[in-house]
């Protein structure tokens, strides 16, 4: 689709049809409130910050540090304020249509990076191979020493509309005894397509990014109606990882980093496969960096889930990390429909973070 051409069409997202977008582009529509960009804050050290270096005394002790805690590059602490915890509160009840389960998880922060204001684009490709094995290393060791958690979810806030409480870069994990709602979407949403095709429905959709080109005729007229090159989709890539932007996807500027070859886990992550993500997952911070400077985002992990329904996932589910930029304020509309509206085409905003760099 050409840059200047107008478009307003509703997207289904192929992975969770629930999931998706309205694409409006008619030039003067904005009816969102656009979100601030955040001014780049490039203080390493800060005196009163109680992720900085000197002020550990300020956090929860270490749960653990890269190398290690008198040199640490990346220390990992309970969350001083958890959503989740171990003492159990109260036993689970149901009653009527209310239904009430303990908190129960582990609630942990990852300080990303000694150097307080250092933006992820920023941090060296060693240091990002570091900080991914760290999630990975932490991933591994919540799962291992406690059987009730069915879900550990890694992720970063930047930015205050994006919930960041404080500025040191920092990100989380949250290890809870349920599935959530998201990544059960997709798991169900996938295991259906695979039941069907025998295909992983993530693997589909980079083989069409990889080689897919169409046009659409009119069956009467002959007249073409649409010419579709799926490649348009592709923001970067690695020997091992890919970055998309999604055809349908609720946030305008969001990119989706996944393994070329099929893993349905995080965990099944090489020490190979990490030195490449985190070539293509610094790349991509930088294509952001450039088209958005100092947009507020999140980014997530989407892995299976341990969970004995889901034993048989491992062909139909495809791990990937989602970058999700918060240019525009959701309104009404998209909280009370759960349409997403896009400004811009994602076609645009791909060719945009592919010609950044
Ligand atoms: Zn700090
Ligand atoms: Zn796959
Ligand atoms: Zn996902």
């Amino acid at each position: 689709m050409s840059t200047d051409e107008t478009v307003r069409e509703i997207r289904i997202n192929p992975i969770v049809p629930s999931e998706s977008v309205l694409v409006a582009t008619a030039r003067g529509s904005r009816p969102q409130q656009q979100e601030e960009r955040i001014p780049h804050d490039d203080r390493e050290h800060v005196e009163t910050c109680p992720f900085c270096k000197g002020n550990e005394g300020m956090t929860p002790p270490t749960i653990s540090a890269v190398p290690d805690e008198d040199n640490w590059e990346i220390r990992i602490v309970q969350n001083l304020f958890p959503v989740l915890g171990t003492e159990s509160m109260q036993s689970n009840i149901s009653f009527g249509l209310q239904q009430i389960m303990d908190g129960y998880g582990h609630h942990e922060v990852i300080i990303d990076h000694h150097k307080h204001g250092i933006e992820v684009h920023e941090m060296s490709r060693e240091h990002l191979v570091q900080l991914l094995t760290t999630y990975q290393t932490r991933m591994d060791e919540l799962f291992a020493t406690d059987d009730r958690i069915r879900y550990v979810l890694i992720f970063k806030n930047f930015g205050s509309a994006a919930g960041a409480s404080i500025k040191h870069t920092h990100s989380q994990m949250i290890a809870m005894p349920i599935i959530p709602e998201n990544v059960y979407n997709e798991v169900e949403h996938s295991r259906r397509h695979y039941e069907k095709f025998h295909q992983c429905i993530f693997c589909s959709l980079i083989d069409e990014a990889l080689t897919f080109e169409a046009t659409i005729y009119n069956r009467e007229s002959g007249e073409v109606r649409r010419k579709v090159d799926v490649g348009q989709y592709i923001i970067d890539r690695g020997e091992r990882f890919i970055a998309i932007k999604p055809f349908a996807s609720r946030y305008e500027w969001e990119v989706h980093i996944l393994p070329l070859e099929h893993q349905s886990n995080f965990l099944q992550a090489t020490a190979e496969d990490i030195e490449d993500f985190a070539s293509v997952l610094k790349r991509t911070m930088q294509r952001l960096d450039k088209v958005l400077g100092g947009a507020q985002y999140n980014y997530y992990f989407h892995s299976v889930p341990r969970c004995e329904s889901y034993d048989n996932c491992d062909s139909s589910y495809h791990w990937h990390m989602e970058i999700c930029p918060r240019t525009t304020i959701p309104s009404g509309f998209e909280l009370g429909s759960g349409l997403f509206v896009s400004t811009i085409s994602p076609e645009d905003a791909a060719a945009q973070l592919r010609d950044a760099l």
